[in-house]
């Protein structure tokens, strides 16, 4: 998640219930039940009515309708101009998704979601007017790739491509030492924002006296190159 990202969330009305969700492979499948679950309002579509049955028959949304969404009639008829939020969930055809993304915008959708599944078709989404697109399996690949090499990195918040906020346990060297011993801004240019205890509660702005023991977590500011520093 980074700020743009939240940006971009924060601007969808908390109060909207309904969601269209175009494309019914894995991933508007996940995005469908786990909405429905939720108890939101979804429409599902795709033009295969394989998909559309199994969707029916899996009740992973309210509603189900076969079309083409590549045809700004069939989706002004189905009424899908007419929801706030729509989902473009086709990442293996990108003619069909690029066209989708176009006909919503042109009918007036205000946040229209999408799919990418290369750095071309995020490119074009965005062309076409996608207020946000996500890249499910670049985030994962670069996700893993972290985890796997700082595996004591729990969580990342990045705020611009050079600055995040990190969620880490406390690293051993650092185990039995004050916060003043540690003099993070000194020595590493960091801030430390809060410190998770062992019994998930997290203390905000700790003061310098207090100890950190390792397995606890504490959460920092400050440039990537700062918090790559950290004897993680
Ligand atoms: P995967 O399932 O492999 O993870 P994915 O979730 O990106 O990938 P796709 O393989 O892209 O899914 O399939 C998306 C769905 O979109 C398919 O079920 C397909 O039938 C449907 N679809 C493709 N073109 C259209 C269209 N023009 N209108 C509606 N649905 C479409």
């Amino acid at each position: 998640m980074n700020l743009s990202s939240l940006n971009f969330f924060r601007t969808l009305r908390a109060d909207n219930k309904q969601f269209a969700v175009i494309g019914l492979g894995r991933f508007g499948k996940a995005v469908c039940s786990t909405l429905h679950g939720l108890g939101y309002e979804v429409l599902g579509i795709d033009t295969d009515e394989k998909k559309v049955t199994q969707a029916l028959n899996d009740r992973i949304a309210a509603h189900v309708l076969q079309l083409d969404s590549t045809e700004p009639s069939a989706l002004q008829e189905a009424g899908i101009l007419e929801f706030e939020t729509v989902i473009v969930a086709i990442g293996n055809y990108l003619g069909e998704s690029i066209t989708t993304a176009l006909n919503l915008k042109e009918g007036g959708v205000s946040n229209v979601i999408a799919k990418a599944s290369s750095e071309t078709h995020l490119k074009l989404l965005k062309k076409v007017g996608a207020d946000h697109v996500v890249f499910p399996e670049r985030e994962m690949g670069c996700s893993l790739a972290r985890l796997l090499t700082k595996p004591s990195i729990l969580e990342r918040f990045d705020l611009d491509p050079d600055h995040s906020i990190v969620e880490l346990l406390v690293p051993e060297k650092f185990d039995g030492k004050t916060i003043s011993d540690l003099e993070l801004r000194r020595r590493y240019g960091l801030n430390l924002l809060a410190v998770g205890r062992a019994d998930n509660k997290f203390e905000i702005n700790p003061q310098p006296s207090e100890r950190l023991r390792k397995g606890e977590v504490m959460v920092v500011i400050g440039s990537n190159k700062d918090i790559n520093r950290l004897p993680i």
